[in-house]
C-alpha cells in the first residue's frame, strides 16, 4: 500500500509524533535552529513524553499546504508520516487514496 499524496491524513487532527531523528532531518532541511523549530512548530503531547507537530484550527498539520495539496517538508517528513497508516489512530480512512 503506497501513499498517493492525496493529503487526506494531513488534514486530520491528531498527533504527528517527532523522533530526535525527525527533528534533526527537518531542521537541517529548513535551515533552522533546533530550539527555534521546537518553539515554533511543535507542542508537548498530553502525556508530556514527546513532541508533536502543531496543527491549525481546522485540525490540519501546519506543514500541509492547502493550495498545492502537498506537505511542505515531504522529503524529510516524520517517520510516522512515512509509515502511514501504521501508528495512526483512525476510525475511518474514507477519502484516503492508496495504490
Ligand atoms: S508532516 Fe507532512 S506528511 Fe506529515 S502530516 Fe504534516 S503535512 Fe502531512
Amino acid at each position: 500500500m503506497g501513499c498517493k499524496q492525496c493529503g487526506t491524513c494531513c488534514r486530520w487532527s491528531g498527533y504527528v509524533h517527532l523522533t530526535d531523528k525527525d527533528i534533526k532531518r527537518i531542521v537541517s532541511y529548513l535551515n533552522m535552529d533546533e530550539i527555534e523549530f521546537i518553539d515554533t512548530y511543535t507542542c508537548l503531547t498530553n502525556n508530556r513524553q514527546g513532541l508533536s507537530i502543531i496543527e491549525r484550527d481546522d485540525g490540519s498539520c501546519v506543514f500541509f499546504d492547502d493550495s498545492t495539496n502537498l506537505c511542505n517538508i515531504y522529503n524529510v517528513r516524520p517517520q510516522q508520516c512515512r509509515e502511514f497508516p501504521m501508528r495512526w489512530h483512525l476510525k475511518d480512512m474514507t477519502g484516503c487514496q492508496f495504490d
